[in-house]
């Protein structure tokens, strides 16, 4: 029987930690970590992500700040934010919401926070920092996977882990993520000749490809961890909607462990946010 990795738990064991580390940096430094949120334009989705980060910074005890700015805001305007964000003592994470509209360079855009705020781990800095093993603040999503497979592998030393998926925000950061470990990591994406056969010889298997049911029973080995970050929307027949992962959960039952969608990979994703928030507020002081 597959083990459920319950992400919605863990999300709220994290959370709690982070609640109590806000609370001593408060007395032991008199400060509450701030984190700046901003989104440009109205995208529904975005909107909905927004609310529920705002929602939860307040919940840990720190301070939110919010900046909507107009689907027409030039780049200039937004790097001014940014500059002014970076330069405000009081915020110690930055977040940009993505996507922005197309007059706007995202990478740019990233490459402005100041690294010690980059609280997304988007920034160059960062991401190199995550290459060479040297710290800094790491992607959220990809640290939220790390967390679910902790609670099932003691020890990563030589095991098989099969990566799907080679984005900057999750692919590759998982990727290097589970190369810290001494795991042996294949990348895969959509190109890769022969998926299903290297996925067989997996002791994990993360899957951020965004394809629902891309992966099939017979590729799982008995035995493996399967963390599933994809997230699909789909309609039923009868008009709801519901949340779809890249994974046939309902046939990967000799799998040891896996996360379920919805309630697994979603949920710590935030929850890492909040927590690297803290960090970043405590690094500033340290
Ligand atoms: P992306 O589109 O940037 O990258 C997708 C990757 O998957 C690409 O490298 C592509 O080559 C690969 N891929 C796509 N179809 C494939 C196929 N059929 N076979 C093999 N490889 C394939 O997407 P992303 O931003 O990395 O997100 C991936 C998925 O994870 C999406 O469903 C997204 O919604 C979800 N996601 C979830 C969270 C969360 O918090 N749970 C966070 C980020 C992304």
């Amino acid at each position: 029987m597959t083990a459920i990795i319950d992400g919605r738990a863990l999300a709220r064991a994290l959370s709690a930690e982070t609640a109590a580390a806000v609370a001593a940096l408060g007395e032991s430094h008199g400060i509450v970590p701030g984190l700046a949120v901003v989104q440009v334009g109205d995208d529904p989705a975005s909107q909905v992500y927004v609310a529920r980060k705002v929602a939860e910074t307040v919940r840990v005890g720190m301070r939110s700040i919010e900046h909507r700015l107009d689907a027409n805001t030039g780049e200039a305007e937004l790097l001014a934010l940014i500059a002014a964000l970076n330069a405000d003592p009081l915020i110690h994470g930055i977040l940009v919401q993505l996507p922005l509209p197309p007059q706007i360079d995202a990478g740019r855009v990233l490459d402005t926070i100041d690294p010690a705020k980059d609280v997304d781990g988007f920034h160059p800095v960062n991401v190199g920092r995550l290459s060479t093993g040297t710290g800094g603040l790491v992607p959220c999503t990809p640290l939220g996977c790390m967390k679910l497979l902790d609670t099932v592998i003691d020890d990563y030393y030589g095991l098989a882990a099969v990566v799907i998926g080679k984005s900057n925000i999750v692919g590759k950061p998982v990727a290097m993520l589970l190369l810290e470990r001494e795991c042996t990591v294949t990348v895969t994406h959509i190109a890769t000749r022969g998926l299903a056969d290297i996925v067989r010889g997996a002791d994990i298997v993360v899957v951020a490809a965004g394809s629902p049911r891309l992966v099939r029973g017979d590729w799982i080995k008995p035995g493996a961890v399967v963390i599933d970050v994809g997230i699909t929307r789909m309609t039923d027949a009868d008009g709801r909607q519901r949340l779809v992962g890249d994974v046939a959960f309902d046939e990967i039952g000799h799998a040891r462990a896996a996360t379920p969608v919805p309630g697994g990979v979603g949920p710590m994703t935030i929850a890492c946010l909040l927590s690297n928030t803290a960090r970043a507020a405590l690094l500033s002081v340290s």
